[in-house]
């Protein structure tokens, strides 16, 4: 795309702003490109190539990085990967993190497989919100689905994250033959636990090269599936309510017999696109500056970092690179016109 003067975001006094006036204020970061599953929609089983370790943000880039977003206007950081809870030493950057003068919010996205041990240390170090992953409530299908993965490692990490006092998120990829049956088991396991479910369409990442035991389920089938679990309920939309900043688009379960609090986050790329108030970009492990999940659009900010870059440099980097920031997304079921990226390399 060539660069235009009309493309350079502006500094409003309210944030960093696209060239579409919309305010960037949330930065996923990715730890790692490396993780202890395999989801069959997120990574291939085998053959798995390794970015090699010198190549990735040490913690001291990654807080300077952060600052320079902070002082753009981004106020929201959330933790990623591949399965950042792997990465070494994660509570000392959680702490250097949380220490940032006006950050508002840090979160972390996990499988949740170290969560027993980590949940209560994250805590102190500085975490506000979780997100795990929790695909099936079975543990043969959560094994199938991840490769790996030990429902019963999840489980116990979700309590004892809920010990530790953390907001949780319950992130489930709904998949038409493989876990559609399962929505209203989610939903009632989350909301006994005081957890918010969110379900997610499923994105043909790797240009839909990924093997998946399924197909996509459409946000319209998942709001029918819910209600038909819970009869004479209906959905409403739920505004302001559920914590969080991100793609979801949130519903209240309203109706006899329904637990309170009853709400529901959907993320939709694939049926209902969010894009004209997306508030993200991502910034992977190796330093590439993401501004849209679905594109394979990135800029290197490792090099200029590593080469000394002043944080005047470093901030007219990030501007231009969100003036390139797309207006929306398209891609196919069959990964027609998606990103050739897979999802591990850049967090989800
Ligand atoms: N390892 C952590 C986890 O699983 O939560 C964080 C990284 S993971 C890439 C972040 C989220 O992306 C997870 O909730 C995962 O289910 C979701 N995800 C991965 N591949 C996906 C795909 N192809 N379509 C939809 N969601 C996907
Ligand atoms: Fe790992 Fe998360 Fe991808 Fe699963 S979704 S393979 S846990 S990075």
């Amino acid at each position: 795309m060539a660069f235009e003067p009309r493309h350079l975001p502006v500094l409003a006094g309210l944030g960093l702003q696209d060239a579409q006036a919309r305010r960037v204020t949330y930065l996923r970061i990715s730890l790692t490109d490396r993780c202890n599953y395999r989801c069959t929609y997120c990574m291939p089983s085998e053959g798995v190539e390794l970015l090699p370790k010198p190549q990735l943000l040490t913690f001291e880039e990654i807080e300077r990085l952060a600052r320079v977003f902070l002082q753009l206007g981004v106020r929201r950081l959330r933790l990623t990967g591949g399965e950042p809870t792997i990465r070494k030493d994660l509570l000392e950057l959680v702490a250097r993190l949380a220490a940032l003068p006006d950050l508002e919010d840090l979160s972390l996205s996990t499988n949740g497989e170290l969560l027993a041990e980590i949940a209560a240390p994250l805590r102190r170090a500085g975490l506000q919100r979780l997100n795990v992953s929790l695909d099936s409530l079975d543990p043969e299908r959560f094994l199938r689905i991840t490769r790996r993965g030990r429902l019963d490692r999840v489980l116990a990490g979700l309590d004892a994250a809920a010990c530790a006092g953390f907001v949780i998120k319950l992130n489930a990829v709904a998949i038409r033959g493989f876990n559609d049956d399962e929505l209203g088991d989610i939903c009632r396991f989350a909301w006994e636990r005081g957890m918010i479910p969110r379900f997610i369409e499923l994105m043909p990442m790797a240009a839909g090269e990924l093997f998946v035991p399924g197909e996509l389920f459409p946000a319209a089938e998942m709001r029918a599936r819910i209600e038909a679990e819970f009869p004479a309920a209906v959905l409403v939309p739920a505004t302001g309510s559920a914590p969080g900043w991100g793609p979801a688009r949130y519903w209240r379960l309203e109706g006899p017999g329904v637990p309170a609090r009853a709400e529901v986050g959907l993320i939709t790329p694939m049926t209902e696109h969010f894009c004209d108030t997306c508030n993200r970009v991502r910034l992977s492990s190796v330093g590439g500056l993401h501004p849209c999940l679905a594109h394979d659009d990135a800029t290197d900010l490792r090099t200029p970092l590593r080469a000394g870059a002043s944080d005047e440099t470093l901030l007219e980097v990030v501007r231009q690179a969100l003036s390139g920031k797309r207006d929306g997304h398209w891609f196919g079921i069959d990964g027609q016109g998606g990103p050739q990226k897979a999802m591990v390399s850049i967090g989800g």
